[in-house]
């Protein structure tokens, strides 16, 4: 076919949490399926797209990543407009990336549609000896606010697969 792809919906889905938490990787991994290992921090803004089938329809998954901007706390409207879905991030080995997370879902629920679709999402889990946040406070922080969770490794390419398909998923339910 001459390039012709049918795109039946278009979701934004933004990534939000603290630097180092895994976002760009978690990207790489769900759009490339690629990993590296000493990634820089990313600059300017930048999204990737990865188009999925889901009951016979094809998704366009366009997601954001803040573009190393979390780093000044700067991450702007701009950044939030349009999202249907957000991925928010911690680190399983960092204690104040999960501590974060309810400013982070504050200032995403400030910004964002009120219908957006939330995934809380403890990165790293392949660094289970180096554990700081028990599951147990994430699960019953994610229940408390009604979002969905998972553990995740970018690395090991464990649970992003299904992190990104559940948020669209739902996302394409409630369109
Ligand atoms: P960002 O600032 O949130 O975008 O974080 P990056 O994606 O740049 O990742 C920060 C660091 O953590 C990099 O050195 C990554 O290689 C590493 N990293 C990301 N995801 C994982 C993971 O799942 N497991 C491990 N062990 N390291 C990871």
């Amino acid at each position: 076919a001459a390039g012709a792809e049918r795109i039946d919906f278009v979701f934004k889905v933004v990534l939000i949490g603290d630097a180092a938490v895994g976002k760009s990787q978690i990207l790489a991994r769900f759009a490339r399926n690629e990993f590296t290992i000493d990634s820089k921090a990313t600059i300017g803004v930048e999204f990737q797209t990865r188009t999925v089938v889901i009951d016979h329809k094809s998704v366009k998954a366009q997601i954001w990543d803040t573009a190393g901007q979390e780093r000044y706390r700067a991450v702007t409207s701009a950044y939030y407009r349009g999202a249907v879905g957000a991925m928010l991030v911690y680190d399983i080995t960092k204690r104040q990336s999960f501590d974060h997370i309810a400013r982070w879902l504050e200032e995403l629920r400030g910004h964002a549609d009120k219908n957006i679709v939330i995934m809380l999402v403890g990165n790293k889990s392949d660094l289970e000896e180096q554990r700081a946040v028990p599951m147990e406070d994430a699960k019953e922080f994610a229940q408390r606010e009604g979002l969905f969770f998972l553990e995740t490794s970018a690395l090991q390419a464990t649970n992003v697969e299904t992190a990104f398909i559940t948020v669209l998923t739902e996302i394409f339910n409630i369109v």
